[in-house]
């Protein structure tokens, strides 16, 4: 098996030196690592073996005589150049079990392989240094600038208590807004590139869930009323009062995004979500949805949103401000919470961002499964329609036990009422029957609870199209459990 210096083979561009030679300890390829390292041209092939590795191999009369082991085992050996000058190798030789007797050696020039070790660790303590000089200086330069914001602020506010002008006053409120919407980008910047260098921790201790989404609630009220905006949330009573969990994080994710729909939203409505979608143990999963009617995000552009310092287009940062880190860090702190955040949404239809972390629950703080507890103050309370006990003399909790007959035939029927009132463009009904579905599948596995947000969500935003899509969803999700019965 004759090859040529040089041919075609597949390892002639490996970065390891490759040699073949055969019993006659003759080598018959060397590939241009062998080559350039050893300081031959096209004349290597033809030579003994021995020529490269005079202190391993010897010329006898019938091929060549090793002490080396041939096999996978690494072993050290000393290669000789053309010049006469050596190096040291770690090399393996296998015998080519192909019955060719070829036998073929691999080495690698062990201080060449020392040295690039040498230089990957110094490029990385390289990097990591310029990252605490990158870090350190933002930190600096951040905490710089809040001082005087605080200063001007606090100034601002003082004047304010005193009596004044209309004018000023008015003045004086742009000033503190300002001074506000600073200290928000300072918080941001100093947020990223805490998450960027690894170094943010997350503070988890137990809080009161439903205090926290009216804390909120009371951030954001003002602003949607006053933009006209109407403004609902919902908690799922299978949330347990107390929870274990970074409350602060919480509420700077649903800030942010509360933020941006009153921002991108014109004219309509807002809506926050929270439901539990799954218990493991002690830790269960949280799903929160933001959903708006504003302008909407194209589809080519959702791909960016969650990129630092990303916005739609040059145009949107001039019109509504901001500097596109909001939603990389809400991604990053559904992250580190253990869960993720999605968006859809259409052009100037609207937009839904979602998404899940997992907290721990408080032993004995379950709260108990009633209707839908609206959060103190929201604009919106859902009428169960689930029978009670007196009325129609059936188990209210059979019916709520996803799975038991009653439960089923209760989910046909509304989903029946449901797609009923959608295809009449009855908007308000289809909410009413959906409220209902959701309490009975309150229980169910978590990809059917989820089809089951996703059609709420699409009849919110009264989108006829989606509608039937998830309607289409949760049902194939239902029949391939059972038979639901569809009056
Ligand atoms: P910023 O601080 O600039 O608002 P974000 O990361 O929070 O940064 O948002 C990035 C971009 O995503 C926004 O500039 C906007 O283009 C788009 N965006 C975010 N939320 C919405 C929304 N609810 N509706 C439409 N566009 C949105």
């Amino acid at each position: 098996m004759e090859r040529r210096e040089g041919s075609i083979f597949p390892i002639e561009e490996a970065l390891e030196m490759i040699l073949m030679f055969d019993r006659g300890g003759k080598l018959t390829y060397v590939n241009a690592a062998a080559r350039q390292k050893l300081g031959y041209e096209s004349d290597l092939c033809g030579r003994h073996i021995s020529h490269v590795f005079p202190n391993s191999f010897r010329v006898v009369e019938d091929g060549f005589e090793t002490e080396c082991s041939m096999g996978n085992e690494l072993q050290n050996l000393v290669a000789y150049r053309r010049n006469l000058t050596c190096f040291p190798v770690e090399a393996r030789i296998v015998q080519d079990d192909t019955d060719s007797g070829m036998y073929i050696c691999m080495a690698n020039d062990i201080l060449e392989k020392e040295f690039l070790n040498r230089e990957i660790d110094r490029i990385k303590q390289e990097a990591k240094q310029a990252m605490k000089v990158k870090s350190e200086f933002v930190a600096n330069v951040t905490h710089e600038l809040r001082t005087p914001v605080n200063g001007v602020l606090g100034n601002v506010r003082e004047l304010l208590d005193r009596k004044m002008d209309e004018e000023t006053e008015k003045s004086l409120r742009i000033v503190e807004r300002c001074c506000d919407d600073m200290n928000k980008i300072i918080n941001n910047i100093l947020d990223f590139s805490k998450l960027e260098a690894g170094k943010f921790t997350l503070e988890p201790r137990k809080f009161h869930f439903r205090n926290m989404l009216d804390y909120v609630k009371a951030n954001h009220i003002n602003k949607m009323t006053e933009k006209g905006l109407g403004f609902f949330v919902t908690v799922s009573p299978q949330i347990p009062e107390y929870v274990i969990g970074d409350e602060l994080r919480i509420v700077q994710i649903l800030n942010n995004l509360l933020s941006n729909a009153q921002k991108f939203t014109p004219w309509g409505k807002i809506t926050l979500e929270a439901v539990r979608t799954a218990q493991v143990g002690d830790r269960i999963e949280l799903f929160f949805i933001v959903a708006d009617t504003g302008i909407g995000i194209d589809e080519g552009d959702r791909d960016k949103l969650f990129q630092s310092f990303s916005q739609v287009d040059a145009s949107i940062s001039r019109k509504y401000g901001g500097t596109g880190l909001g939603l990389n860090i809400c991604k990053q702190l559904a992250e580190l919470m253990g869960g993720q955040i999605e968006v859809e949404s259409e052009k100037n239809k609207g937009s839904t961002f979602s998404f899940s972390i997992w907290v721990g629950a408080c032993e004995g703080e379950e709260a108990v499964l009633q209707q839908p507890d609206d959060v103190k103050g929201a604009s919106v309370v859902m009428a169960s329609m689930i029978p009670s006990a007196d009325a129609g003399g059936e188990n209210p909790e059979n019916i709520r036990t996803y799975g038991t007959p009653e439960n089923r035939e209760l989910l046909g029927k509304n989903l029946s009422k449901l797609i009923l009132s959608v295809e009449m463009e009855n908007w308000e009904k289809a909410e009413m029957f959906m409220e209902t579905v959701r309490q009975l599948t309150e229980e169910a596995p978590r990809e059917v609870k989820r089809a089951a947000l996703r059609l709420k969500m699409a009849i919110q935003k009264e989108n006829y199209e989606k509608v039937t899509a998830e309607f289409e969803e949760l049902n194939h999700f239902l029949q391939s459990e059972g038979e639901v019965q569809h009056e």
